[in-house]
């Protein structure tokens, strides 16, 4: 018999972050009996975003629509999802590995007095358990884990699992919530963002990350114009943020951003495991490194030994030539 599993919802720009029609197809991989019920949670009306959860594959969608909701904070968004916890009484809950995921998640668990599964890269069913996949000791290995009691609280690491297909003839519910927020909860007005151009690096199918051996902010250049012709993003390693050739946000790691595309092109990169904790899940992963014993071919698929300043305008162009 099918469970209820509440998929929450996570809104970047005013639109759904991919990650949530992934947990819906997460919750689908529990059982295919399954109800996904989604909840939004933001300012304005999100009835367009409800609609999209529908038609990738959730049944019924809960919408919490507040101006104090702008941006996400742990107090506001914990107290409104709660709220719809106690209302659908749902056997799991699912969201995104994110920022918002990672803080979000363990609030419920703890409140919840349930099991935790964070950044899960698979599940299945299995003599009636869910079986979740896990990366543990930086990517090294891997954990399988089942939680028998309780609501299960699971945080899926973006781009693993294919979302279902998106189906604009489907049909669900959608249902408006309303809840109080009090004069002291803490509200984020505003957000101030740093101007940035082209994808999001946490849901890029393309990155093409630069290390220290970039050498220098001009060095990462030829590396935007290879993202850019690729539809992708840029990243880098924590020795190329530290030496101040790049921004922190652009950090892939243990202690910076996890990406799972398709194609990761990595340069100048040695592949020191903290760097490997954020990049070795992707699809197909190039390593473009001057030192051939340089620990990133280990975990490479393709490896080309040379210089990067030699070998990225070669692959820009041959690609530039491929597309004409
Ligand atoms: P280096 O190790 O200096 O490697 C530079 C590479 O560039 C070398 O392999 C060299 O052969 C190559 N190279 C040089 N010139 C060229 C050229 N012209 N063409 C081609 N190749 C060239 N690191 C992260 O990346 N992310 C993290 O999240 C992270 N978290 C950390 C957390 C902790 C607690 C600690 C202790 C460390 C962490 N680190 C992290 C740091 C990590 O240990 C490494 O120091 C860092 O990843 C090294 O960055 P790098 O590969 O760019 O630099």
């Amino acid at each position: 018999m099918g469970k209820k599993v509440l998929v929450i919802g996570e809104m970047k720009n005013n639109k759904l972050r991919n990650v949530t029609f992934e947990a819906i197809a997460a919750s689908k991989l529990m059982s295919k009996e399954n109800e996904v019920i989604g909840v939004i949670c933001g300012e304005g009306n999100l009835e367009a975003q409800a609609t999209e959860m529908i038609y990738f594959g959730a049944d019924r969608v809960h919408t919490i629509e507040n101006e104090k909701m702008k941006a996400y904070t742990s107090q506001v968004f914990a107290k409104a999802i709660i709220h719809v916890i106690d209302k659908v009484n749902p056997d799991a809950i699912i969201m995104g590995h994110t920022a918002v995921g990672k803080d979000l998640a363990p609030k419920l668990a703890s409140r919840l007095n349930s099991g935790l599964v964070s950044d899960v890269i698979e599940l299945e069913e299995f003599g009636g358990n869910i079986v979740f996949t896990r990366p543990i000791y930086s990517g090294k290995a891997f954990e399988k884990k089942i939680i028998t009691d309780g609501i299960i609280v699971a945080t899926i690491r973006p781009n693993n699992i294919t979302p279902l297909d998106h189906d604009d003839t489907r049909k669900g519910e959608l249902e408006p919530v309303n809840i109080t927020i009090d004069t002291v909860d803490v509200i984020i007005k505003d957000v101030l963002k740093k101007a940035t151009a082209g994808v999001d690096l946490s849901e890029a199918k393309v990155v093409v990350a630069g290390g220290r051996g970039v050498k220098g902010k001009e060095g990462f250049e030829p590396l935007y114009e290879l993202a850019d012709l690729l539809g992708g993003a840029v990243g880098a390693s924590r020795g190329a943020c530290d030496a101040g050739y790049c921004d922190y946000s652009l950090q892939i790691g243990q202690t910076g951003k996890v990406v799972t595309p398709d194609l990761y092109i990595a340069c100048g990169i040695s592949g020191a495991i903290q760097h490997l904790a954020g990049m070795s899940n992707s699809k197909v992963i190039v390593a473009i490194n001057k030192d051939p014993e340089a620990n990133i071919f280990n975990v490479a698929d393709y490896g080309i030994v040379g210089d990067l300043f030699e070998v990225v305008p070669q692959l820009t162009a041959e690609i530039k030539k491929m597309k004409l």
